[in-house]
């Protein structure tokens, strides 16, 4: 059943992470090229007419988007959505977390690989390794109900930070994510053996911690297997994109900045909305497309022919 809905609101960003900008910069889309706030909104209450019952909003980096506590507050108010997410680099959180969780969002995700300032700028290119820290205090102080960290872990990269990124779930109320590396695009692909397997981090946390409990599933499914540490305030979760086959319990669909559709992160958009929307289709129309983009989504897996280079910082993650 698809219920999730991944919705990309720019393809800008203030980072750029070795593992995601793309190597050729093909410069941004126009401003009349994006759904603007209220398209969003008309878009994603025909999705929840479909069936979603969670958003979760993504980028680039979906801080960047003007005025996104207002959009937050229109999505928030759509009826029948259970939850509103999002996936950020953290570094507009210290202005914006507070602000963002008064307008309704739920959960927030903040991608951070290394406590290490050096190696942080590494992986990102940006100096705001303080920024991010102070973004993610904020995360905590702001009340959302859940606040996590998504980890990529990359040999050679940031593997001697492991434990200490997994320790941050004993003292925090915090769940720490490592998600598999997935060399998707040009830019990642060169990142050669840079893959470390959900199998060897969890050896790596259970040498250093004991073993780890099982700890439940998301609210709206998910990929993550989730576990804790012991006296842990927090959990660890592993998202295992790469190692695992996850494809056939997949319940997300993705839509983009511009309004396309993908039924699977890798398949092609096989459906797009701007059109209808700036024609004036009504919301039953908006619905009767959406379903026949998720009837497509059983033909595409992360193995199938048409799988290949994608996009992470446009299509979002
Ligand atoms: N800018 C925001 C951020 O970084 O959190 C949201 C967009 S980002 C594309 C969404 C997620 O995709 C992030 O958690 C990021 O770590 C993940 N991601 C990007 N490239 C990846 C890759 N090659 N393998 C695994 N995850 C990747
Ligand atoms: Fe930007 Fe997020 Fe991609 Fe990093 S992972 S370059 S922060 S979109």
């Amino acid at each position: 059943m698809i219920n999730y809905l991944r919705l990309s609101l720019t393809d800008r960003c203030n980072f750029n992470c070795i593992y995601c900008t793309p190597l050729e910069k093909s410069g941004h889309l126009s401003h009349q090229e994006l759904l603007r706030h209220e398209e969003l909104a008309r878009a994603a209450a025909a999705f929840v007419r479909a069936g979603v019952r969670k958003i979760r909003l993504t980028g680039g980096e979906p801080l960047l988007k003007k005025n996104i506590a207002g959009l937050a507050r229109m999505l928030k108010a759509i009826p029948g959505l259970k939850e509103l997410a999002l996936t950020t680099n953290g570094v507009l959180l210290p202005e914006l977390a507070r602000p963002l969780r008064a307008a309704g969002v739920d959960a927030v995700n903040i991608s951070l690989n290394s406590l290490k300032k050096d190696v942080f700028k590494k992986i990102t290119g940006s100096n705001s390794f303080d920024k991010v820290q102070a973004g993610l205090r904020a995360a905590l102080r702001a009340g959302f109900k859940s606040v996590k960290l998504n980890v990529i872990i990359m040999r050679g990269i940031n593997d001697g930070e492991i434990e200490d990124l997994a320790r941050l779930s004993l003292k925090h109320p915090l769940d720490v994510r490592f998600i598999e590396f997935f060399p998707v695009n040009k830019r990642s692909s060169r990142l050669k053996g840079a893959l470390f397997t959900t199998a060897e981090l969890k050896a790596r946390i259970e040498a250093a911690f004991g073993k780890l409990r099982p700890a439940g599933g998301g609210r709206i499914g998910g990929p993550a297997c989730n576990f804790k540490l012991k006296g842990a305030k927090g959990r660890i979760g592993f998202i295992s994109g790469c190692s695992d086959d996850f494809c056939g319990d997949c319940n997300r669909i993705r839509m983009d900045c511009v309004g396309r559709i993908y039924p699977c992160l890798f398949s092609p958009p096989t459906h797009a909305l701007r059109d209808l929307l700036r024609g004036g289709a009504s919301e039953a129309g908006l619905v009767r497309h959406i379903k026949k983009a998720f009837l497509v989504k059983s033909k595409y897996r992360k193995d199938s022919p048409t799988a290949g280079h994608i996009e992470m910082s446009s299509i979002g993650g």
